[in-house]
């Protein structure tokens, strides 16, 4: 009954840390091995704006291991990523007022971030949205899940 007690405790604690986390800021981190720390992203669908921002913690400089973050729907990323390569570096490996693109953030080198805000209002429930680097040959590796509202609705049904 103690040890019962105790994990009852421990969950309460738990879920108050993380009632002080604003789940609409999102924090990824990018490296010197064409890496993000993150395979997946949940943003609740309270967040009528998110914030993400990324660093990159390696040492190398932009020119030769730079990294942006993209969102899009997960159907769409080999064709930005495509039209990224086409825009060449002078454009960040992004291409032009591309309607594909939800959001972007502009490319960092080691020891630097950048932040991107971005409106939820066109994202739909339930659709596969990807995140992913366009920086030529890293999005294989630098690619990663991002739901909109999923994992929220599972949190508020065990409520
Ligand atoms: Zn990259």
């Amino acid at each position: 009954m103690t040890s019962l007690r105790l994990i009852g405790a421990g969950a309460l604690l738990l879920a108050s840390a993380l009632a002080y986390a604003d789940p609409c800021k999102i924090a990824i981190e990018s490296n010197d091995l064409m890496q993000f720390n993150a395979r997946e992203i949940v943003v609740p669908a309270s967040c009528s704006e998110v914030e993400l921002t990324l660093s990159h913690s390696g040492k190398l400089s932009a020119r030769i291991m730079g990294h942006d973050w993209v969102l899009a729907r997960d159907s769409d990323m080999s064709g930005i990523v495509n039209a990224g390569l086409a825009a060449g570096a002078s454009r960040g490996y992004l291409p032009d007022s591309d309607k594909r693109i939800i959001a972007a953030t502009r490319i960092v080198g080691g020891g630097e971030s950048t932040t991107v805000k971005f409106s939820t209002a066109g994202l739909v429930q339930g659709t596969r949205y990807a995140f992913f680097c366009t920086t030529p040959g890293h999005s294989a590796m630098m690619h990663g899940m991002f739901e909109f509202g999923a994992r929220a609705r599972l949190a508020e049904a065990r409520k």
